[in-house]
């Protein structure tokens, strides 16, 4: 019954799995490589390259690291958020159908 095909084997055997694993993995990831430490030592490095008080650099990195992943979780849900994830009986490969 279903037109979801195997981009793998093009099998129709497929089973739709939660999603739901995925996305909290995603921004783990994100928030790891993003975390208000890292941007404040970015931010400290930038502020000693123009001048600034480093302490001013801390506080706009960690500002900046805030909107990166507020507007990455934004594009994540948009993208991302609505696909469904199937898994393949044939050939055990998972994929998105969106
Ligand atoms: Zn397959």
């Amino acid at each position: 019954m279903s037109l979801i095909h195997c981009p793998y084997c093009q099998s129709t055997n497929v089973r739709q799995v939660d999603s739901g694993n995925t996305q909290s993995d995603y921004f783990k990831q994100i928030q790891q490589a993003i975390s208000p430490a890292h941007m404040a030592f970015w931010g400290m490095r930038i502020a000693k390259k123009v001048g600034a008080p480093p302490i001013a650099g801390a506080a706009v990195g960690v500002v900046i690291g805030g909107v990166l992943i507020v507007v990455s979780q934004f594009y994540f849900e948009k993208y991302y958020g609505n696909a469904t994830h199937f898994v393949c009986q044939d050939c055990q490969q998972k994929f998105a159908w969106v």
